[in-house]
């Protein structure tokens, strides 16, 4: 009976470890290698849109929201919060969250664009103050 029972850092779950250094459950390992992974994939271009997100990170949009509405995002990819379906009401569309968060979504695409575009002798210096002082 070498397999001794712990209880997970994260949740108080007993789990029983595979590892002899291991201190959380399966569910907390994973969320907290996904979470992991979005918020490195966030900290070197924030405003991505939880598609791109999902993209780079190999992970599904569908886990990338379970997370988000989790609470376990620190930073949330843009569009990870909205709903899945509009919920209008017959011709009012742009009202539900999910209209106003697609809006939204194409805001900072575009955005995104605009700064990935922006040629190093035009305006980085400006960028660069600009982030400074927004950090301060
Ligand atoms: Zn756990
Ligand atoms: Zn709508």
């Amino acid at each position: 009976m070498g397999h001794r029972e712990r209880t997970c850092r994260e949740c108080s779950e007993r789990y029983t470890p595979t590892r002899f250094d291991q201190v959380h459950c399966r569910t907390c390992s994973d969320r907290l290698r996904d979470v992991h992974l979005i918020h490195d994939t966030l900290f070197s271009s924030p405003n991505q849109s939880v598609d791109r997100v999902a993209i780079a990170t190999g992970l599904s949009i569908e886990r990338i929201r379970d997370l988000a509405a989790e609470g376990a995002l620190r930073a949330v990819p843009v569009g990870a919060d909205m709903p899945t379906e509009c919920v209008c009401p017959p011709g009012e569309t742009g009202r539900c969250a999910y209209c106003r968060s697609k809006l939204a979504l194409r805001f900072a695409e575009a955005r995104y664009e605009a700064s990935r575009h922006v040629g190093p002798k035009n305006g980085m210096r400006m960028r660069d103050t600009d982030r400074t002082r927004r950090r301060a």
